[in-house]
């Protein structure tokens, strides 16, 4: 589906952590996590084209949520991606990437993965490089942790840094509603006060291997919204609570709401809060806007596909 012109247009997928939980650091630095992930309705759109004439290397442009603090240069996620692809294919690297965001820019929702997956796609058709599904996985990966599930989406369970896939079955379609805060949090900023609050806290064995609970799966495969709310778990929550203490008072309005289950997404300082459905959420989303508490708040729903070409003239 490249249009006339050369262009080639992909939807990837953010994501929310349905469980993440936290253990020992490896000998790398990294912590032992694993995590359940759920792509949500919230498409990152890349698009990708062949330079005009004379022009070389490549370019990108952005736009959408987060825009202004999106990176330009080749610390772009999507640029990285398009620079590793044609690398391991052995063809130039001339494309002008145009991004379009609709994920909040370090929100816990992996919304520069999902450029990244996107991008890797979009040139890969490109180009026509022809690499195959598992060669992208493993690009994916290098790219960072949270890439290779952008490329699957659905839900899955990801171990080790979060990059080892396997897909969970989940039945029907949960509703979600998502507080956005304008300011991202930093992932490892996160993780070192999750660090802190362990060693101060003095509860957990920092060998303890991460688990996750229980009654998660059962609660996706019967598409039992209450179970799977009673499920949620994030270890890193109180961590971005402690840098962003308002995020509480998003939980307890969505308690107080009678939500199935509300968590921190990822690192945060996204919060999502899971409804029984349509009119549940609207409801929510109403009272959330009316608190002043998040700068944004969307509705979305998921499962949803991962990384997927879609016809350039389609509106969005
Ligand atoms: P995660 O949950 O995987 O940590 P996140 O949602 O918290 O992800 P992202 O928005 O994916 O955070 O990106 C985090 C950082 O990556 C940003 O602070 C930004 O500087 C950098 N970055 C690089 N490329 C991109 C991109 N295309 N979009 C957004 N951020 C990007």
């Amino acid at each position: 589906m490249t249009a006339p012109g050369g262009r080639v247009v992909v939807r990837a997928p953010a994501k929310i952590n349905l469980a993440l939980r936290v253990g020992a650091l490896d000998d790398e630095g990294y912590h032992d996590v694993v995590s359940v992930y759920q792509a949500v309705s919230v498409f990152e759109e890349v698009s990708a084209s062949l330079p005009r004439d004379g022009v070389t290397g490549v370019t990108v442009s952005v736009r959408g949520t987060g825009a202004v603090s999106t990176p330009l240069d080749a610390s772009n996620l999507a640029v990285r991606a398009a620079h590793l692809l044609a690398e391991r294919a052995g063809v130039p690297a001339d494309v002008a990437l145009s991004i379009r965001k609709s994920a909040p820019v370090a929100g816990g929702m992996a919304g520069g993965s999902a450029d990244a997956a996107a991008a890797l796609l979009a040139c890969d058709l490109l180009w026509g490089t022809g690499a195959g599904r598992d060669e992208l996985h493993a690009m994916a990966a290098e790219l960072g942790a949270d890439v290779p599930f952008a490329l699957m989406g659905g839900t899955a369970l990801g171990v080790g840094r979060g990059d080892q896939l396997t897909p969970v079955l989940a039945r029907g379609e949960f509703h979600w509603v998502l507080a956005l805060a304008d300011e991202g949090l930093s992932t490892p900023g996160v993780y070192r006060e999750h660090d802190r609050l362990v060693a101060a806290s003095g509860l957990r064995p920092p060998d303890l291997e991460p688990e996750v609970p229980a009654g998660l799966a059962q609660a996706l495969r019967s598409g039992d919204p209450a179970a799977l709310g009673a499920a949620l778990v994030n270890d890193l929550q109180d961590a971005a609570c402690s840098l962003r203490p308002p995020l509480r008072r998003i939980l307890d309005l969505g308690h107080d709401h009678g939500v199935l289950g509300a968590l921190v997404s990822g690192s945060g300082p996204t919060v999502a809060l899971l409804v029984p459905d349509r009119s549940a959420a609207l409801e929510l989303a109403v009272a959330l806007t009316a608190s002043g508490l998040a700068s944004d708040v969307r509705r979305v729903t998921g499962p949803v596909h991962g990384a997927r070409q879609v016809d350039p003239v389609a509106p969005s």
